[in-house]
């Protein structure tokens, strides 16, 4: 027997809907690439979402044609978000960090009609217009004043003239809550970056997901910055939790250092903000240098790679703000865990909150997790043993687009190439990549606890470890490190510094210092490329 309850599709149209009709007046705010602060309501982003829908269907755009943005967070990226999808498009968010060869091989595997890109970006779309022949036009996202004088785009239009120029008067289509609506291509160390093909029905139930309280606890009284850029998973799936929960919206545009986030923190009351851990850096440093404190901020979310233990500390203890450690992937939607206590934390001393604190958190519900050895074979949830995270959910991808080398899955789970502990409560701790996992003897060694344990060195700025052939162990950890300016370590010091605070067996073989660490355009270490450059590194011990 079917239930008799209606049966409406989840449609990223009706977030927009949603937020117009019951809190049309909350602000979304945004810090202009070409200059200046821009404000208006959501009230307002509707109805010019409704414009560049009628604008959409002007230049021929049907359903399931794919349209490019290489953009920051601004109001009119997330108009794009709700135009697009909301007239059964794709959105295809582009990374504008990926090396330009990367970023021409994603349009064109994606198969855009059209680009939206800002103008700080017009020399790198100059650079593309040769390699990207199928694109119909490229649309400049500013008023018809900014329009950038390039002889080298064809078919260039100002984004405010293409709004302006239609009627407001449009109501959305209802299809099936299946259909594609955005896209996004993950940075991939290895290979051709692969497409993750977001759906409306995942989309809605990760925004309802992400917004609960032991996720990122988003409502009508928030005002949330997103520092994670609209490029980047759809800034974590924030612009549709805000709609959803009616929260202000404040969008940074490209200005993302230390002084202007904290700029726009006070100016516009921010509770809640997201981000990649070298932007609170930025941020603490720009805090402690300048004696500051942020008065309104209640959470800064972090996730992308693990929240070093100390800047978890520095925030609760000397700013009073709560740092929300979460986990996902490109292919998750991303959010698989958010770190929350339970209530039987609550009463536990400082010390042992920290230890759950580090950890990458507890699943959403929606999100199954489970960890299996080098068989397949699933491990204990004891906080010790660990092996492979495999997930599966209605917001995790179960295909790339375009795929010929058929389903990632393994048995209808997603294997994601993370290798991780599951404690008793369900904490998820990341141990490490399943690629950069040390092999040493048959056993695992962890190369983030000891990069974890190198930093928490007063004078050590950031670590790398990475496997290094032995003749015996088959692998043996070495660690990099790059010192703090004017701070000094020997590597006597720091081995002296980290003996027993890990198996002994764990220790590193080796300690070298260097200037610089290789990292992906999206800030996380390229162990792949450190690995070539010590390929032939002889360790002491060998
Ligand atoms: P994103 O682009 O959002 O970082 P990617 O798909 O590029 O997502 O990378 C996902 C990977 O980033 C995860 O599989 C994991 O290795 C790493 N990661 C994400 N969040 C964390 C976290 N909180 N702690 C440690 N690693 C993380």
């Amino acid at each position: 027997m079917l239930g008799l309850m209606m049966n409406m599709p989840l449609m990223i149209s009706n977030l927009i809907k949603h937020a117009d009709a019951y809190h049309g007046d909350a602000e979304i705010v945004s810090r202009l690439p070409e200059g200046g602060i821009h404000r208006y309501t959501y009230h307002d982003a509707h109805r010019r979402s409704r414009q560049l829908a009628n604008a959409l269907n002007g230049l021929g755009v049907k359903m399931g044609d794919r349209i490019g943005t290489l953009a920051w967070n601004t109001h009119r990226h997330f108009e794009i978000y709700f135009g697009v999808s909301g007239i059964g498009a794709v959105c295809h968010t582009i990374n504008p960090r990926l090396f330009p060869e990367q970023i021409a091989y994603i349009i064109n595997h994606a198969e855009d009609d059209y680009i939206f890109f800002d103008i700080t970006f017009t020399a790198l779309i100059e650079a593309l217009v040769p390699h990207c022949p199928h694109i119909k036009g490229w649309v400049a996202l500013c008023g018809h004043g900014h329009l950038p004088k390039s002889d080298k785009i064809p078919n260039l239009m100002a984004y405010d003239d293409l709004v302006n120029s239609h009627s407001d008067i449009y109501e959305w289509p209802e299809f099936d809550e299946n259909t594609a609506s955005s896209l996004c291509y993950t940075s991939g160390t290895t290979g051709n970056p692969k497409g993750v093909l977001y759906s409306h029905r995942s989309t809605l139930l990760h925004a309802y997901a992400a917004a609960l309280p032991d996720g990122l606890n988003l409502s009508a009284r928030d005002s949330v910055l997103p520092v994670v850029p609209m490029f980047h998973v759809n800034a974590w799936g924030l612009p549709y939790s805000v709609a959803l929960t009616g929260a202000k919206f404040v969008m940074p545009g490209a200005g993302l250092d230390g002084a202007s986030l904290y700029e726009l923190f006070e100016q516009e009351k921010v509770t809640l903000s997201a981000g990649v851990p070298t932007i609170w850096l930025g941020l603490l440093q720009h805090l402690q240098a300048n004696k500051l404190r942020l008065s309104t901020v209640r959470t800064l979310v972090i996730g992308g790679s693990a929240a070093p233990p100390a800047m978890i500390r520095t925030f609760d203890e000397q700013y009073g703000i709560t740092v929300l450690h979460a986990w996902g992937m490109t292919e998750m939607s991303p959010l698989g865990t958010a770190n929350t206590f339970k209530l039987k934390h609550l009463g536990l001393s400082a010390a042992d909150r920290d230890k759950i604190r580090v950890k990458q958190g507890r699943p959403l519900y929606g999100v199954q997790m489970k960890i299996v050895d080098g068989e397949g074979k699933s491990l204990p949830h004891d906080g010790k043993a660990f092996g492979d995270l495999l997930v599966r959910g209605p917001w995790i991808t179960r295909s790339y687009f375009k795929s010929t080398d058929g389903s990632p899955l393994v048995d209808s789970w997603f294997p994601t190439g993370d290798v991780a502990t599951i404690d008793e409560d369900g904490y998820m701790q990341i141990t490490d990549r399943s690629k950069d996992v040390i092999k040493s003897g048959g056993e695992w060694i962890s190369s983030i606890d000891i990069e974890n344990l190198a930093v928490a060195h007063p004078a050590v700025m950031e670590a790398a470890v990475i496997g290094v052939v032995h003749p015996k162990w088959d692998e043996r950890p070495l660690l990099l490190i790059i010192k703090k300016k004017d701070m000094n370590v020997t590597r006597e010091e720091m081995l002296e510094f980290m003996s027993g605070k890990i198996a002994k067996w764990w220790m590193p073989d080796d300690v070298v210092f260097v200037d610089s660490l290789p990292h992906t355009a999206t800030g996380k270490l390229l162990k792949t490329k450190l690995r070539e450059d010590f390929q032939n590194y002889k360790l002491p011990t060998a």
